[in-house]
C-alpha cells in the first residue's frame, strides 16, 4: 500500500466507483484560464495523489497557438515539470460523459513542494489569505456571457453565429431566440454537474447567452466559474458547435461580459457591505471597497480584460464600461450597486469580460478591495444618469499595452499579487502583443490593398 493509498483516498474511490466512475479527469487552470487536464483511470488515483501528475511547467504559458512563451521557469530552466495532485474534495461527475468525473488539481514544484508562481488557484488562495488577515472574506457571484457558433464550412473562419437570423428577440428564453433549445439543454447539464448554476437567458445579440451562478466564498466561486466555462465549451463541442468567451468576437455585435457580484462577510457569515445607517445604505467597508476598485481599475483591466480583443468591448453606449466610475443601480457605470441591501448588499463589477481567467480576475478584485479597505479610501460621488461622459470620470485603458503598463506601475497591487506572478503574467502578455503587432490583419488588407 502506497503512502497515499490511504483510507481517505479509498473512501473517495469507493464513492466514485459506486457512481459508476472509472476515469477521473484531473484539471487545472493555466495562466489564461484554459483547462489543462489528464484522464486518470480510477485504479491509478492513489499514485496520482501520491506523486502528482507530471505536466511541463511551461504549459502555464504556452499560447493558444502553441508558442512556448519565454517566461522564467520555462524554456530558460530546461522545461521542468510541475506536479498536479487531485483535490478529491472538488470532484464533479460529468453528466454528458458517462464514467468520467472532473477533479480540480493543485500544482506544486516537485523540487521544492511549493506552488508554482503562475498557479492561478494558488494566487487566489494567497490573496484570500491576505484578505482573511484583515478580517475580510470575499463572496462572489459570477455572471458570464458567451456566443454560440455553428459550423459554416467554406467561410473564412469556418463558423457563423448561432441564431444569426434572429433579430430583436433579446433578454428572453424559449424557441424564438434559441430554436434548437441550446440553453435549456445546457442549463440542465450544468445543474447536474453541481456547479451552482441558477438562471440563463438569451443575451442582447443573436447567438449570445448569459448564465448566472450563485454567489459563494471567492475560491469556490472561481472554481465554479472555471468549470462553467470549460463545461459550456465541452457541451457545445459535443454538438459540433463552438462556444466562445472571447470578449468581442464580432464587429456587428456587443461583447461578452464577466460581471462579478462582490461582497464581503464576517466570521459569522454576515454581509459587511450593507449598513442601513451608512451613506447609500452601504457600510464603511462597502464604500472603501468601491474606492479600492476605482483606484486600481487601470491595473485591474490587465487581469479582467486580458486580451488584445478585450478593449474592443469597451465604449460609450455598450453596457460594457468605458470610464472608471460607479453608480447606484446604474448599468452604464463600471461598478453598479444593485438595489438590494442588508444580506444582499454588494457591488456588481462590470469591468471584466468573459475571456478573463476567473481565478486571476477574482484575485485581482479581492486585492483592490483589500487595499481600499486597508487604506480607508473614499469613492467620489456616484454617477448620476446615463454615463459615458468622459468629462465626468477618467477613461479605462483603451488597449492591452496601456493596461499592462498600468499593472506594471501599480506597486500596491503587485505587492499583494506577488512580483513573481506579475512578472510571469506581464511577460506572457507582452509576448502576445509582440505576436499580434507582427501579424497582418484582415482589416489592414481591406483598408490598404486597393487604394494604396
Ligand atoms: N454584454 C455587456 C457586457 O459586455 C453586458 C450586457 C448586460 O448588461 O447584461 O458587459
Ligand atoms: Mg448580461
Amino acid at each position: 500500500m502506497s503512502a497515499q493509498d490511504t483510507p481517505e483516498v479509498r473512501r473517495h474511490m469507493d464513492r466514485l466507483a459506486a457512481d459508476g466512475i472509472d476515469v477521473v479527469r484531473v484539471t487545472y487552470p493555466d495562466l489564461i484560464g484554459t483547462d489543462r487536464a489528464r484522464d486518470v483511470l480510477l485504479d491509478h488515483l492513489p499514485s496520482a495523489c501520491e506523486h502528482g501528475l507530471a505536466f511541463c511547467r511551461a504549459v502555464y504559458h504556452t499560447s493558444p497557438q502553441g508558442d512556448v512563451v519565454p517566461v522564467p521557469g520555462g524554456l530558460d530552466a530546461g522545461l521542468p515539470d510541475i506536479a498536479v495532485r487531485p483535490d478529491l474534495d472538488a470532484v464533479h461527475v460529468l453528466p454528458w460523459e458517462p464514467g468520467v468525473a472532473w477533479c480540480l488539481g493543485d500544482t506544486t514544484d516537485p523540487a521544492t513542494g511549493a506552488p508554482s508562481p503562475e498557479s492561478p488557484r494558488d494566487l487566489l488562495r494567497a490573496v484570500l489569505a491576505r484578505c482573511a488577515e484583515a478580517g475580510l472574506r470575499p463572496v462572489v457571484g459570477p455572471e458570464l456571457e458567451y456566443f454560440l457558433l455553428d459550423g459554416a464550412p467554406g467561410t473564412p473562419s469556418g463558423w457563423r453565429r448561432y441564431a444569426q437570423a434572429t433579430t430583436g428577440v433579446i433578454y428572453t428564453a424559449g424557441l424564438r431566440a434559441d430554436a434548437d433549445n441550446h440553453l435549456l439543454r445546457t442549463l440542465r447539464q450544468l445543474r447536474d454537474l453541481g456547479i451552482g448554476v441558477v438562471t440563463g437567458n438569451h443575451e442582447f445579440d443573436a447567438g449570445q447567452f448569459e448564465i448566472n451562478l450563485t454567489h459563494s466564498e471567492a475560491m469556490d466561486a472561481a472554481d465554479r466559474a472555471f468549470l462553467f466555462k470549460s463545461a459550456v465549451k465541452e457541451l457545445a463541442r459535443k454538438e459540433g458547435k463552438l462556444a466562445t468567451f472571447m470578449a468581442k468576437p464580432f464587429n456587428d455585435a456587443g461583447g461578452s461580459g464577466f460581471h462579478l457580484h462582490f461582497s464581503g462577510e464576517d466570521a459569522q457569515g454576515r454581509n459587511v457591505f450593507g449598513d442601513p445607517s451608512g451613506a447609500f445604505g452601504l457600510s464603511d467597508t462597502g464604500r472603501h471597497a468601491i474606492a479600492g476598485i476605482l483606484a486600481h481599475a487601470p491595473a485591474l483591466a490587465a487581469l479582467l480584460n486580458p486580451t488584445v480583443n478585450s478593449y474592443k468591448r469597451f465604449g460609450p453606449g455598450t453596457l460594457a464600461p468605458w470610464l472608471i466610475d460607479w453608480g447606484l443601480d446604474n448599468r452604464s457605470a463600471m461598478v453598479r450597486i444593485p438595489p438590494e441591501r442588508g444580506s444582499g448588499a454588494r457591488l456588481e463589477v462590470r469591468l471584466g469580460d468573459a475571456s478573463a481567467n476567473p481565478y486571476l480576475a477574482i484575485a485581482a478584485l479581492s486585492a483592490a478591495v483589500l487595499l481600499g479597505v486597508r487604506e480607508g479610501q473614499e469613492p467620489p460621488a456616484p454617477l448620476e444618469g446615463y454615463g459615458y461622459d468622459p468629462r465626468k470620470s477618467q477613461m479605462l485603458p483603451m488597449s492591452l499595452p496601456a493596461a499592462l503598463d498600468a499593472l506594471a506601475a501599480d506597486e500596491a497591487l503587485i505587492e499583494i499579487l506577488g512580483k513573481d506572478f506579475t512578472d510571469s503574467f506581464l511577460a506572457y502578455k507582452r509576448d502576445e502583443l509582440d505576436r499580434f503587432n507582427r501579424h497582418v490583419t484582415d482589416w489592414e488588407f481591406t483598408e490598404y490593398s486597393y487604394h494604396l
